[in-house]
Parts: structure tokens; sequence; C-alpha cells
């Protein structure tokens, strides 16, 4: 598993006392320390959390590459049911094998984890991130994400349509939970005309109160003629079924793993449909918590976050170039930086 998946070093960590079967998984060091969340999760196996892990962790090598960030590809996941096994115990169990890692790994939120789990976590160890600001951390990530996949749409809309407004622009949205319903705000005020899809009533409805959308039910989202389809809910969104079914111009979302397979690249090409590529549109959360060592600032951060709309239009130009995949181009841009800045880290500093 080590080397198939090119990792560094997988950790598995057991606290009988407290239930905390945890494992943590180091994809790359290259840029810097291994970030990613912690993800509380029942799986079906050891097996099956042991594949998510490293899966996760090498994404997260490529999405902070493609970003700009000085940090590495990790992930770590606790089995087991949060509901059930959530406790104090746990959480400090679970910190202190992170603070083990001595700082190769920082953790962050994840499904099934909470800023007040980051908290706890943070009492065993300093190598943990999106802690509260009152702690001195940057908070949910969730507002910064939407911020960065703003940026992305303007970049699409300036590839498709000449300027980065996205005025009159008709975006669907497909799960409007803390992503998705910051973003619906953000556009609101842009003036975009905005179609909005949840399995949750309650969040449909406040989006539409606040912003004017228009619902329509879940299976129906990725079928909406609309400019700017967003999946802001779950993975796997984009796939043989959906794909031929699309009538929007651009894919744009902060969803996880859009793609079904590799290959449904290629059909959203055949189909002409401009995907702005999920690890680089969904950044600014992990750009977000990265300027948590230098001390957090919201004016400095989002102004980085921002420059996802110049990271979206270099993977555009690139594709271009290499006659290649969006999400192809977007891969090479970061496995070159990770190649650039290791060659400049032979380099012998002065200390
Ligand atoms: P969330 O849980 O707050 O929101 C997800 C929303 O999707 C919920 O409202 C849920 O009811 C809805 N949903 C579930 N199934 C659906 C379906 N079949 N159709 C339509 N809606 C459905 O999560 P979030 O933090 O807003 O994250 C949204 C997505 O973005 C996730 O895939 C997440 O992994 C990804 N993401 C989030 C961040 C972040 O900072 N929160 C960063 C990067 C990526």
């Amino acid at each position: 598993m080590l080397e198939a998946g090119g990792l560094e070093q997988v950790a598995y960590c057991h606290d009988e006392a407290s239930g905390l079967r945890a494992i943590i998984a180091i994809h790359s060091t290259a840029l810097g320390p291994g970030l990613g969340g912690t993800r509380f999760y029942p799986y079906a196996s050891e097996r099956a959390a042991l594949e998510d892990v490293c899966r996760l962790a090498r994404g997260m090598t490529y999405k902070h590459a493609v970003c700009g960030n000085d940090l590495g590809g990790g992930k770590a996941v606790i089995l087991g049911d949060p509901a059930v096994l959530r406790s104090e115990a746990l959480l400090r169990a679970y910190g202190r094998f992170v603070d083990g890692l001595a700082g190769r790994y920082l953790t962050a939120e994840d499904v099934g984890t909470t800023q007040a789990d980051m908290d706890l976590i943070r009492r065993e160890t300093p190598h943990v991130t999106g802690v509260s600001e009152s702690l001195g951390g940057s908070g949910d990530p969730s507002p910064a994400t939407a911020w960065g996949v703003l940026w992305a749409m303007k970049a699409v809309a300036e590839r498709l349509w000449g300027g980065p407004s996205l005025s009159g622009r008709h975006v669907c949205i497909s799960g409007v939970g803390k992503v998705g319903s910051a973003l619906a705000a953000h556009l609101a005020d842009e003036g975009a005309k905005l179609t909005v899809a949840d399995v949750n009533d309650h969040r449909v409805r406040a989006v539409v109160d606040a912003h004017g959308a228009v619902a329509v039910p879940p299976d129906e989202a990725h079928t909406v003629e609309c400019d700017i389809f967003s999946p802001c809910a779950l993975g796997a969104v984009l796939n043989r079924t959906t794909i031929p079914r699309l009538r929007c111009a651009a894919i744009v979302g902060s969803a996880n793993n859009q793609l079904e397979r590799d290959d449904d690249a290629l059909l959203l090409g055949d189909r002409g449909i401009a995907y702005a590529p999920d690890f680089v549109a969904n950044a600014g959360g992990v750009m977000n918590i990265a300027e948590e060592p230098h001390g957090y600032d919201r004016a400095r951060a989002y102004g980085r976050i921002q420059g996802i709309h110049d990271t979206v239009l270099a993977v555009f130009a690139r594709a271009d170039a290499d006659g290649t995949t969006t999400a192809l181009a977007a891969d090479r841009l970061a496995e070159e930086r990770i190649a650039a800045v290791s060659r400049v880290h032979q380099l012998r500093a002065g200390h």
C-alpha cells in the first residue's frame, strides 16, 4: 500500500480505554508538513478506512501544491460512529498520537469532526489547525472555501464570456450547506440568478427566502439549463449517467472528487463543458488554514484565496497548451511545483 500509493508514512493509533482506532496517512512532505483533516466515520472495515485515508492524503498533496501552500499531503481517519464514540478522552488520546508525529502531520476538521473536537485535540498538541478564533485559529473554513469558489467562477466567466462579472449569469447550486449557502450569498451580491437544490428542505427555504433563488429537486439539479452548475454536496456527481444530461456551460463547485472516474473529465471535454477542477476551486479552506502558522489575518488570507482566479486561468491555459483536460493540467501544475520546490530545498540554507 505504501509503495503503490507513493506514501511516506502510515501510522496506526490505538487506545483501548477510550475506544480510539485511527489511521494517519502522510503522502508527501516535500513542500511542508502534511496537512489534512481528520474524518470520523464508521468504515465497513479497517481496509476500507486505510484505502480512504491514503487516497485522501494523496489528494491533499495535489491541492496544497497547486494552490501555492507550503504544505504537504496528509489525512487521518478515526474509525467508528462519532455519535457513539466521541468523547474527550478519545479526542485527547488522538491528539497525543498526532503530537507523536512531531509536526510531520497537522490535523484539521473534516467530515464527522467539529471545531470543538479540534479545540480538545489542541489541548494535547499544537499540530492542529482550524481551532476556534478565540484560541488563535482561523475558525470554520467554509466561508473561505465559498470565497475561493466564487473567484474560480469569475475566472471561468472571464474565459467563457470575456469578463469576470457574474451579473445576470444563471448558477445552479446543488447542496446549500455551509459552503453552498455562503456561495449563494456572494452570487446574489454579484447579481447572479440562482437555482438551488438540497435534500434538506430547511436549507433550501433559507436560500430561497434570502436571495429569491428558485428551488429544484436534488436529483434534477444537474439537468437545469444554466451557465454554471455548482456541485456543493457530494462527490462522484459527474459520471457517465449525469454528464450526458448536463445543460450547463461550466462546472465550478466545492464538492471533493466530483468526477466519479478520472476519464469522466474527457466526457466533459467532449461535451464542451468547462470544468474547474474541484481541488483547485475548493482550495480556499486549506489556503485559509495555511495562514494560521503566520498569525491568522483574515484580509491577508482572503487576498491569497482570491488568487484561485489566476490558478484556474493557468489550469485552462495549460490544458489548451497540452491538449489535455483541465483535471490533468491541474495535476501537472501541482507535480511541477513539487519538483521545482523540492529542488530548491536541496540548496544549502544558512541555518
Ligand atoms: P455541509 O454538510 O454543510 O453541506 C452539504 C449539503 O449538501 C447539506 O446541506 C446536505 O443536506 C446537502 N446534500 C446532501 N446530499 C445531497 C444531495 N444528494 N443533493 C443535494 N444536496 C445534498 O458541507 P459543506 O462544508 O458545505 O461542504 C460541501 C462540500 O464541499 C462537501 O463535499 C465537502 O467535502 C466539500 N468541501 C468543503 C470545504 C469546507 O471548507 N467546508 C472545503 C473543501 C471541500
